[in-house]
């Protein structure tokens, strides 16, 4: 986590004391930033352990602000193993605007990240956020915040991060190719075969950690 932390500032894709991550770490309980710290300056002593009614187990410090939005991602998808919560510049500047990263134009940001999904204002680190953003986790692993940042699920958490560089990384992609003359579409044919390959690489990965979990 601490290393994630390091790399969303390292990246750009945080400010000062921007952003919070968490695992889940058993079935009830996570482990998240703690509130009001620097996360590039992070040590492991830093972290806090809740449980998934957001109690404090252990730790010195308070929870993310954030927890009740990182708690609704968990409660939403069983199969979320992490969440990431960063003001990404270029992809948070869409939400700005009030418009979603497009689908069906960049072939590997369907691979990787899926459809990604806008949720309406709501004051940060309140419960309204939460409840406003957690419809969208449901069928997606990445969703704007309207006027304020990103959040990316992952089933680990390197998958949360990479999820949280990769919309970034489109969002800059199709906001160039928009200033030079516009972005062309996928086929129907093409976004199809995508979303297969998608489906599929998940259906796998989920069977694979099933199987590791039956031999453990
Ligand atoms: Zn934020």
């Amino acid at each position: 986590m601490v290393r994630v932390c390091h790399a969303l500032s390292a990246k750009g894709l945080i400010a000062g004391q921007d952003g919070n991550v968490s695992v889940r770490i058993a079935s009830d309980r996570l482990l998240v930033t703690p509130a009001g710290f620097a996360k590039g300056w992070l040590d492991p002593d830093d972290l806090v352990e809740v449980s998934l009614d957001g109690a404090r187990v252990a730790g010195r410090h308070a929870p993310s602000s954030e927890l009740g939005l990182h708690l609704s991602a968990y409660r939403a998808r069983p199969d979320v193993g992490a969440v990431v919560h960063a003001h990404p510049v270029t992809a948070t500047a869409f939400a700005l605007v009030g418009e979603s990263i497009p689908d069906g134009v960049l072939a590997e940001l369907m691979l990787t990240v899926g459809p990604v999904a806008l949720a309406r204002y709501a004051h940060p680190g309140t419960d309204e956020l939460g409840r406003l953003v957690s419809p969208h986790f449901v069928a997606h692993d990445a969703v704007l915040l309207a006027n304020h940042g990103a959040v990316t699920l992952g089933r680990t958490l390197d998958e949360a991060l990479f999820a949280m560089e990769s919309l970034e990384h489109g969002a800059r992609m199709i906001h160039l190719a928009r200033q030079l003359g516009g972005v062309v579409t996928l086929e129907t044919a093409a976004c199809e075969a995508l979303r297969a390959a998608r489906r599929r690489a998940r259906d796998d990965a989920a069977a694979g950690a099933a199987l590791q979990e039956t031999t453990e």
